[in-house]
């Protein structure tokens, strides 16, 4: 029977990267990663290494980690991912941050999320602000259904979930803070047929000629569905910070401002629903 040490070795050689290999032969043993350095010498079952073998050829086709172990992991939540929602990226968790600076401290803010995906953004914001109520939106009920499941796994009970195309079904709903990490990627960019985007929904990724289609959508449907003062923020690509702000600006939105992740690169705009005068 073969032993930890020499799968973790063939397939590190395989995959060219080490911590994948460990990844998924935690996954396939479910163990953690700290257990395979304690065992290095234990005999695999064959059924196992077989399992393992499996994994691997599936990564070494391109498919990415999280889809392979069903989970990843996002601000301090372990969340499901399936093929039916983007994967949780790290510079998201900016959007979070931002989010929530602007959420009133008083009371009990109402915060939509549209386009939850896997339920990361609307769960991160849930937990850190229990007396905030979210509501998290997405098109795809195959997403709602692990966004659901991921918000009764982490016991985050303040987030509400519906099937809407943007704002399609949140007719009469106002809310302090809209956010959103909607698809943005040009339909054309070559990206889209490379890495991780491959095997990722494309209803989450492309969005158009210039990748602004859904972003246009949210900034002018937004206007009726925040109160006066209300914040939208988004996330979009490390290009598309000079649009952004130049659509918040034309649909009527103060403050308009975009900020940068941790790479210094453009990330996520915002504005805010302007006061009715008299
Ligand atoms: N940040 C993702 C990527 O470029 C895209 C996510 C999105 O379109 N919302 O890989």
């Amino acid at each position: 029977m073969p032993e930890v040490r020499q799968l973790l070795a063939g397939a590190a050689t395989r995959l060219r990267d080490r911590a994948e290999a460990a990844i998924l032969l935690a996954h396939a043993l479910g163990k953690s990663r700290s257990w395979l350095l304690a065992h290095s010498d234990d005999a695999v079952d064959p059924t196992d290494a077989a399992a393992f073998a499996a994994l691997v050829e599936r990564r070494a086709a391109g498919e990415p980690v999280a889809y392979l172990t069903g989970h990843r992991g996002f601000w301090t939540l372990e969340l499901e991912v399936t093929p039916a929602t983007l994967i949780p990226r790290a510079e998201t968790e900016l959007l979070v941050e931002r989010a929530l600076a602007m959420l009133p401290r008083q009371g009990a803010p109402r915060v939509a999320d549209l386009g939850t995906g896997s339920g990361a953004i609307a769960l991160a914001i849930a937990r850190e602000c229990p007396h905030a109520r979210l509501l998290a939106t997405d098109a795809s009920a195959a997403a709602l259904a692990v966004a659901r499941r991921n918000a009764a796994a982490n016991r985050v009970p303040n987030v509400v979930f519906i099937e809407s195309d943007w704002f399609a079904a949140l007719e009469g709903e106002c809310f302090d803070l809209v956010v959103s990490n909607p698809p943005y990627i040009a339909a054309d960019d070559p990206h889209l047929a490379q890495g991780d985007l491959r095997f990722e929904p494309a209803s989450a990724l492309a969005s158009g000629p210039d990748g602004l289609d859904d972003i246009r959508r949210i900034i002018v449907g937004a206007r009726a569905h925040l109160v006066e003062g209300g914040w939208l923020l988004f996330e979009h690509g490390w290009d598309q910070g000079g649009a952004a702000r130049e659509l918040l600006e034309a649909a009527g939105y103060e403050e308009v401002f975009t900020a940068q992740d941790l790479e210094q690169r453009d990330r996520i705009s915002g504005g805010r629903r302007p006061s009715n005068r008299p």
